[in-house]
């Protein structure tokens, strides 16, 4: 490598979104939550925010979608946060399942408590504990500090449409309330959930998240503090071990990047010390992952070699 001579990121950006795009997209849109599936389909964002304080954009990277999973990572935050993390812990595991996000099989068969934050049960589970007297309003409070951007709002059609749907979370919440794993009330918090995951962002949003959980809580261009680092190190570990659902080991090989992706098509990364990124797309694998979005970050990964073992140091860019 050349110290020298940067390379031009905003090209290598570029590059993968018509990387991505070259692959045919035979994923799916959403549609368990109806209202998903009324999206551009054929949309695709990325977003870098760099440590060199630039911004590298490409594509539909101002398109509004909902977070959906991805706020699993800031309900946890704020859990954490306020709730500690002995409380935090002796409701949801930090172990892998290898089953769906939404799978409620392990909640009979394996143990009560949910195997870890980054699946629905897991989630509406850490929504039980946060100690704010008002949870949604306190998690876009923290949303739009992580993000950046003060008019983040929660889309109205979206929160609907989770709610008519949602029965399947409410079952995972009914059994955590009768095990005494959810102590608040049943349709109180998954309403929560539901907004948290109806909130509407986009990929630079997201990017400039990434950017946060890369400088370990830390808002670099503002240089304020906004998450504890000791914070920062579990989610980030979460991430990488359970953020693409049963797809994270596949994931950390090919990528080797924590990454956190939601069923709105957005995928969240963040690349130590260096990279915040988002890719969004709506069309998803069969794990609930964005299609086009996984190939534009594994060529990110590549060719700017972010993979957490690539062992050789990141290029310099301008
Ligand atoms: N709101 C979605 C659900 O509860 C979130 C799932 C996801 O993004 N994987 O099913």
């Amino acid at each position: 490598m050349n110290k020298s001579s940067p390379k031009d990121l905003q090209k290598v950006v570029e590059q993968s979104l018509q990387y991505a795009k070259s692959f045919e997209n035979n994923g799916k849109v959403a549609d368990y939550i109806p209202e998903l599936a009324n999206v551009d389909q054929d949309a695709l964002g990325i977003a870098v925010v760099a440590n060199n304080k630039k911004i590298y954009t490409a594509g539909d990277c101002q398109k509004l979608f909902t977070i959906q999973s991805i706020a699993k990572t800031i309900s946890l935050i704020l859990a954490l946060q306020t709730a500690g993390k002995e409380k935090v812990f002796s409701k949801v595991w930090v172990e892998p399942t290898g089953d769906p996000f939404n799978s409620i099989v392990k909640l009979e068969t394996k143990t009560h408590i949910p195997l870890n934050p980054m699946i629905n049960a897991g989630a509406i589970a850490v929504v039980g504990v946060i100690d704010t007297q008002f949870p949604f309003a306190s998690f876009l409070e923290l949303t739009r500090k992580l993000c950046n951007r003060d008019d983040i709002y929660l889309s109205e059609k979206v929160y609907l449409s989770e709610r008519i749907s949602g029965n399947r979370n409410r079952a995972m919440a009914y059994l955590l309330k009768s095990e005494g794993v959810l102590e608040k009330d049943v349709e109180e918090t998954v309403d929560i959930y539901f907004k948290m995951c109806s909130v509407e962002v986009n990929a630079i949003d997201l990017a400039y998240f990434g950017s946060v959980l890369a400088n370990d809580g830390v808002n670099i261009f503002t240089g304020e503090r906004i998450v504890e680092d000791w914070i920062v190190t579990i989610v980030k570990t979460l991430m990488v071990t359970c953020g693409m659902y049963d797809g994270s080991g596949e994931f950390a090989i090919n990528v080797g990047i924590p990454a956190k992706s939601g069923v709105g098509g957005g995928i969240l990364c963040a690349v130590e010390e260096n990279f915040g990124i988002c890719a969004y797309s709506p069309k998803l694998d069969d794990k609930g992952s964005s299609v086009w979005g996984l190939k534009a970050i594994e060529y990110l990964s590549k060719e700017m070699k972010l993979h957490f073992f690539a062992g050789s140091e990141i290029n310099e860019y301008y």
